[in-house]
């Protein structure tokens, strides 16, 4: 039998109704094989940062799973597709954005997938979230060093 690994993951969106896609992207997390949502972080709302369009909606989550690192970048990457995840040219706005945050403890560096996230520690949008479904994962430090960022909690059904 596999091992289960604690993963955590990024949800992020900016075109559409993002708020309803995060949800459903969370719901339809849960429901793939080998994958159990532990733990959903608040929805927050950020302003694009090095993208453009309008406010990204951001959210956490992490999950018990039973897929490689691998296979779960290809089933996200499914769900991106089936929310009309459409990339014209790198940070464009985006109906969907799933990433993966951090793989139990594991580092991975290959060409399609690195883990922990290479940017993670740059955004308070992901920072902020995980922090508050994951606090052992994000020290003070590092939400101290992105807090000029505004990530604004929004209140459930806000
Ligand atoms: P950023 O990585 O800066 O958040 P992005 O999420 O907009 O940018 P995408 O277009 O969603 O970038 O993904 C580009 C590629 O990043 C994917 O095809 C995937 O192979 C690769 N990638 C590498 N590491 C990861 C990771 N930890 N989670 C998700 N995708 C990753
Ligand atoms: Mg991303
Ligand atoms: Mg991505």
């Amino acid at each position: 039998m596999r091992p289960e690994v604690s993963a955590c993951l990024a949800l992020g969106a900016n075109l559409g109704d993002a708020r309803a896609t995060l949800l459903w992207a969370m719901a339809a997390i849960d429901a793939l094989p080998g994958c159990r949502v532990m733990q959903r972080s608040s929805l927050y709302r950020s302003a694009p940062l090095d993208s453009s369009g309008p406010d990204y909606i951001n959210a956490a989550v992490t999950l018990c799973t039973t897929l490689i690192a691998p296979e779960l970048l290809n089933q996200l990457q499914g769900l991106e597709r089936q929310a009309g995840r459409e990339r014209p040219y790198r940070n464009a706005p985006r109906t969907l954005d799933l990433d993966i945050l951090l793989y139990g403890h594991a580092q991975v560096y290959s060409p399609r997938l690195t883990i922990p996230h290479p940017r993670m520690l740059q955004r308070a949008f992901v920072l902020a979230p995980l922090a508050e479904i994951a606090p052992l994962r994000v020290s003070a430090a590092q939400l101290e060093a992105v807090g000029s960022q505004v990530c604004e909690r929004l209140a459930p059904g806000a």
